[in-house]
């Protein structure tokens, strides 16, 4: 009977990770897809810790158990309500290697399991004549978790480092031909350890540790600039993944269904951001995109003058326009500017000009950022224009008005082959009649590289914080 309930308690757990995955492709009902993930998710842990049984016994080890949760419940819920908004991709990475360094774990303790048996005493009198008789399979797939995990959770904190700032980008020449050595080298230990089986069994396990936690620090560091968000993708498929191994080891299927479910979306978002990027997967993780890119900024500005635009001018501008495009990047999360955005867009609209907003899929510093952004001020998901569309409506245009974003509109992108973002798909902004930018100076954005567009004859700056210039812009824009 218990058995049963456990067993509805996981179908509940896997059926909800599922219909959460899905509400949160809409901003509208992400939060809520959040909570039942999270609702299903809290069903299956207290289901296995209260249901589960073994031969006949309990888990036990509740006071561990329960002190372990409650640590954790407190230091979550204060990570969670204290991250700013902007610092959102830094938690995403910390929280995802967490996630990694778990599935090594159980790696790890299962390893101990195998060669000491469950009970020390069992390993004492058998030596490795236990472990000998164990199926490659379920080595293989500690292997695997141990890898997979361990990579992802070294490589998270690298990530985690270079999003907050403390780690540079970091590359030397042969290193990537070092970070094959080591992969190989790692998949020949455990090849020889499944096949051979030898004395030394331990200190090549721990080798593979040590192994797979330099790799992910070898393949994180030199990956910089724009290509971030692919290799945090990356780093989520694989915590997946390794989790998933976790679900076949223990034969514990929502386990394996949410492993899979992180392992599969996260693969799927990482092919996607390579699109968007116009980069295949492995240019840009052998290519370091965006890594050193701040050599190709100058100190000064090689394009020329740029001009600068006052409050009233912009205001006149944008309201005798018929159509204004909003292009958001990560300044205006900094500045918090949303819903005074949306405040300008409502009387613009008001004043019978046409009013969307331009999405490129990396803006800000996290997949989405724009999206989750703009959906907590209210603005209607119908006024959001994915790149694509964006760039055909340009050219309609009366005004761009450019906060805080500054990759995402360079024309570098396609017009310098020696550029660092050459490639990257943009927004052209310059076809439509006139451009504004808001920013607080001429320092270059997240890849580090001066922007062209700024210099433009079409171009005008409007400098300061956005929340502020757009407050003064909408008083501008209301006295008119
Ligand atoms: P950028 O980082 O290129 O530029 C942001 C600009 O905002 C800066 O030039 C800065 O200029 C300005 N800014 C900062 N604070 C303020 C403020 N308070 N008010 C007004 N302006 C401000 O941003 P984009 O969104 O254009 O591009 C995103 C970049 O981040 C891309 O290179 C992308 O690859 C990368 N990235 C994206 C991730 C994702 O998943 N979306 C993850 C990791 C990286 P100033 O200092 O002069 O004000």
């Amino acid at each position: 009977m218990e058995l049963n309930l456990l067993v509805f308690c996981y179908l509940l757990g896997s059926v909800t990770f599922i219909v959460g995955l899905k509400m949160l492709s809409n901003p509208v009902s992400a939060r809520n897809g959040n909570l039942v993930a999270a609702a299903g998710m809290f069903v299956a842990i207290m289901g296995t810790i209260f249901l589960y049984e073994d031969e006949g016994k309990k888990l036990g080890n509740y006071g561990w158990i329960f002190a372990a949760l409650v640590i954790g419940t407190i230091v979550g819920t204060l990570m969670a309500k204290r991250v700013k908004m902007t610092a959102m991709p830094e938690m995403v990475s910390l929280f995802n290697g967490m996630g990694g360094a778990c599935a090594a774990l159980i790696s790890v303790i299962e390893f101990r399991h195998l060669i000491h048996g469950y009970d020390p005493a069992t390993y004492a009198s058998t030596g490795y004549s236990f472990f000998s008789s164990l199926d490659g399979t379920t080595m293989l797939i500690i292997f695997l978790g141990l890898i997979i995990g361990t990579v992802s959770f070294s490589g998270s904190m690298i990530a985690w480092g270079k999003l907050n700032g403390k780690i540079k980008d970091f590359a030397f020449k042969g290193q990537h031909i070092i970070n094959l050595v080591i992969l190989v080298l790692n998949i020949a230990i455990a090849a020889f350890i499944i096949v051979a089986r030898p004395e030394e069994t331990p200190l090549f396990f721990y080798a593979i540790l040590l192994l797979s936690i330099l790799y992910g620090v070898f393949f994180v560091l030199p990956i910089g600039g724009a290509d971030m968000p692919v290799v945090i993708s990356l780093l989520n498929s694989f915590t997946g993944v390794a989790a998933a191994c976790g679900g076949f080891l223990y034969d514990n299927k929502v386990m394996l269904t949410g492993g899979i479910l992180v392992g599969a979306a996260g693969t799927l978002l990482t092919m996607l951001m390579c699109k968007a990027m116009n980069r295949s997967l492995s240019n840009v993780l052998i290519g370091s995109f965006g890594g050193g890119a701040v050599a190709s900024g100058g100190a000064g500005p090689q394009g020329g003058t740029y001009k600068e635009i006052s409050l009233s001018d912009a205001a006149v501008v944008m309201s005798y326009a018929n159509k204004v495009m909003i292009v958001p990047g990560y300044g205006l999360a900094v500045a918090q500017a949303q819903h005074i955005c949306h405040e300008l867009e409502k009387t613009l609209e008001a004043k019978g000009v046409e009013v969307k907003y331009a999405i490129h899929p990396v803006a800000g510093r996290m997949p989405g950022h724009m999206n989750v952004l703009l959906a907590e001020a209210d603005v209607s998901y119908e006024k959001l224009l994915e790149m694509e569309l964006a760039n055909e409506e340009f050219k309609s245009t009366d005004v761009v008005l450019i906060l805080g974003a500054n990759d995402v509109v360079n024309p570098a992108a396609k017009s310098d082959p020696s550029s660092p973002i050459y490639g990257m798909p943009i927004l052209e902004v310059e076809q439509a009649k006139h451009v504004i930018v808001n920013k607080r100076s001429m320092k270059p954005g997240y890849a580090g590289i001066e922007n062209q567009l700024f210099f433009q004859p079409k171009t005008s700056m409007l400098f300061g914080d956005a929340k502020k210039a757009l407050q003064d812009l909408l008083a501008e824009v209301r006295s008119i």
